[in-house]
């Protein structure tokens, strides 16, 4: 029996069932056996009749003493009850609906059942249990495992596909990993794995398969994403050649960090070496990483070619524009903001200088990757938060260019390891200092009883000539009902307990011209509190902001909140952040406490991440890979290993030439030809 031949190809195995292990994505016999179970359970444990605790789970061996008999509660609800005895006492196995048992059982045979058992009326029952013949002990009497199954496949199936699939295909599993990298990480073999990820002898056994196993994806997954990154960007691109630096870091209203300039040492390297730069560049918030984006469109515009720069709101673009378009215009460069909420005419003029090439900068929205964006020599696009954009709007833009160099940033940074995997096309650096006399955001976490007092802070605030955001309880920006609240919480605020002081209004619905003049107001005007969606969770940068509000604190998620914080501490005054969940509970406590007890984005994203899982972390968007069955992108540990082992095994042979390493590379050319699936 060969693995790679389907499934209905073994004997007992037929076109129905064959339908059924295909919804599961079970074609071949090898995806059966790699269709691991989720747990085992213990099974091992069988008890005499008369030793039986009511309430226990277990397993009993009995005779069936006499015919299963049915009765009839109401209508569509029956019970078939089977008479039992061993050699100490009588039981009844019960049924419900459940009418193929009065087949099931011969009378006289022994059977093996697993299930729950009550004492009722001075009776022993053993309820719906699963049964299987004495000796089989496929799902009794052993360490099970259990299966995610479809609605139509039953675990007693599933078990005895799988144990067939072993008997006939087992020996022909074969190891791809090479021997080397077994012996070093202790490794179980293959076929040991999948025999005892299943049918374990015993727990040891189950873990030792389990660690192989995990291992193995996450080392296969790194492996191909990077087989898949050297062949990729492959493409020559003219290197820069004037790297000066001097007329640039002039302009700057300060010198850069240690931590910025080790990044833009190795963008240097990178627009240097010939081919496309593909970088990200994580550094948490207020760590100055638009000053390094800086430096990268300097050297791309000072070559010669033409850059663009893409935020992920309008608020941010015109911000990033009012920053950066006067140093490079100082020094002779072209530069223009392109949004959404510009005229036509307006627009039509940005169009056309950026395709004759009379512009060297833009900075835009989505506005950028619109069709009628065309450039003369588009060479470096830079994502500004990039989890705000997913993979093909980037995509959108670097098409644009001739294999022009990317920069995305990142201020939810995570450990590297997964960034590796999760940006697996990118390389990355990180800026992990902040700039010098950065104060800490005290951060509080108080209930509504306070409130008042609350208000009276934000008062004192303002009376110093300090600003304040508020952001409101909105988590749809398209809902109209949570529009309505956070309308409604404004006017409140503006009526009745500030009828004195300016409150402004932004959030995600407005127009862009409408968002723009509200913050402006802010920032500039007579604007004193800001009642805000998440629209300003990214960038803006207003330094008399020393106080942020956030009410229903506990629907953000941490990495969220820190974003937000964010926001405040930028000045040189002492800031504060106060959370306002409008509900409490452990979970709840301990989120806001790691609010309250770090300024750390690494720490919080970390635990944002564990708290929540990869997927709900970084979001459909961003997520681009394959499920994983068996490991965790939190196993920081096995992660770190198998990533060692790819490193250390591309060092000794990066084209996987070896005969060793022959069926290594079959397996990881067969995941990457899938990766591309889902790197969309
Ligand atoms: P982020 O990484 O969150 O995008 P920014 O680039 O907006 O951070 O920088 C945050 C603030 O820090 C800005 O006001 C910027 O001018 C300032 N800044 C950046 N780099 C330095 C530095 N090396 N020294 C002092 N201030 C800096
Ligand atoms: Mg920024």
């Amino acid at each position: 029996m060969a693995l790679y031949d389907r499934i209905s190809s073994i004997k007992g195995i037929g076109t129905q069932r064959a339908e059924k292990l295909a919804a599961l994505g079970v074609e071949t016999v090898r995806d059966m056996l790699y269709y691991f179970p989720t747990s085992v359970e213990d099974r091992r444990i069988t008890k005499k009749v008369t030793d039986l605790v009511d309430g226990e789970t277990t397993c009993i061996t009995a005779i069936v003493g006499a015919s299963p008999s049915v009765k009839r509660i109401r209508k569509g609800f029956s019970v078939y009850s089977v008479p039992l005895r061993d050699d100490t006492g009588v039981i009844t196995a019960v049924f419900y609906n459940n009418p193929y048992v009065m087949n099931n059982f011969r009378v006289g045979s022994y059977y093996n059942f697993y299930g729950k058992i009550e004492h009722k009326f001075g009776k022993k029952q053993i309820i719906t249990p699963i049964y299987e013949a004495y000796g089989v002990n496929n799902v009794t009497n052993n360490i099970v495992p259990i299966y995610r199954t479809g609605a139509q496949i039953t675990q007693k199936v599933m078990v005895a596909t799988i144990k067939k699939c072993i008997e006939e295909a087992g020996d022909s599993i074969e190891d791809f990993m090479p021997k080397s990298i077994i012996e070093h990480y202790n490794l179980c073999r293959a076929d040991y794995a999948v025999r005892n990820i299943h049918f374990p002898t015993d727990y040891d056994a189950y873990e030792s398969a389990r660690n192989r196993l995990a291992f193995e994806e996450l080392f296969l997954l790194q492996l191909a994403l990077k087989i898949h990154k050297s062949s990729a960007n492959k493409a020559t691109v003219m290197p820069y050649e004037n790297t000066d630096l001097e007329e640039i870091t002039k302009k700057l209203p300060f010198t850069l960090t240690g931590a910025q300039n080790r990044v833009v040492g190795e963008i240097i390297t990178d627009i240097t070496s010939g081919t496309p730069m593909n970088r990200l560049v994580q550094g948490d918030v207020g760590s100055g990483k638009t000053a390094v984006a800086l430096i990268a469109i300097y050297l791309t515009v000072k070559n010669g070619f033409q850059a663009a720069f893409m935020a992920p709101t309008s608020i941010l673009a015109r911000q990033h524009y009012e920053d950066l378009a006067p140093m490079l215009e100082s020094l002779g460069y072209r530069t223009a903001l392109l949004i959404g909420s510009m005229t036509k005419k307006e627009k039509t003029a940005v169009y056309e200088a950026l395709s004759n090439g009379e512009i060297d900068l833009v900075i835009g929205t989505h506005a950028l990757f619109q069709d009628n964006v065309t450039f003369q020599s588009l060479r470096l696009v830079v994502t500004d938060e990039q989890h705000r954009f997913g993979v093909r709007q980037r995509g959108a833009l670097v098409s644009k260019g001739m294999n022009p160099h990317v920069l995305v940033m990142t201020a939810t940074p995570i450990p590297r390891t997964l960034a590796l995997i999760i940006y697996g096309d990118l390389d990355i650096s990180v800026i992990d200092t902040l700039p010098p006399g950065r104060q800490k955001v005290d951060t509080f976490c108080i209930g509504e009883n306070i409130r008042e007092r609350m208000y009276n802070f934000i008062r004192k605030e303002v009376s110093e000539n300090h600003k304040v955001y508020i952001v409101c309880p909105m988590v749809d920006e398209n809902d109209e009902l949570d529009l309505k609240s956070a309308t409604s919480y404004r006017d409140n605020l503006a009526n009745n307990i500030f009828p004195d002081l300016k409150v402004g209004l932004v959030h995600g619905k407005m127009k862009d011209s409408e968002k723009d003049a509200v913050m402006n107001d802010f920032a500039f005007g007579d604007t004193d509190i800001l009642v805000s969606t998440t629209v300003i969770e990214v960038g803006v940068n207003v330094p008399e902001a020393t106080l942020m509000i956030i009410e229903n604190a506990e629907r953000f998620g941490l990495s969220q909140l820190h974003q937000l914080r964010g926001r405040v501490g930028r000045g040189k005054d002492k800031s504060y952040c106060i959370l306002l969940p409008s509900a409490m509970d452990e979970d709840i406590k301990k989120r806001m406490g790691i609010m309250t007890k770090t300024n750390d984005g690494f720490v919080i994203s970390q635990t944002d991440l564990q708290l929540r899982g990869p997927g709900e972390f970084f979001g459909t968007r961003q997520h681009g890979l394959p499920p994983l069955k068996i490991s965790s992108l939190l196993d920081m540990e096995t992660l770190k290993k198998s990533s060692d082992a790819v490193t250390a095994l591309l060092e000794r042979d990066p084209t996987l030439k070896d005969e060793e390493n022959a069926l290594l590379k079959k397996r990881a050319e067969s995941i990457y030809s899938h990766i591309d699936e889902y790197m969309v």
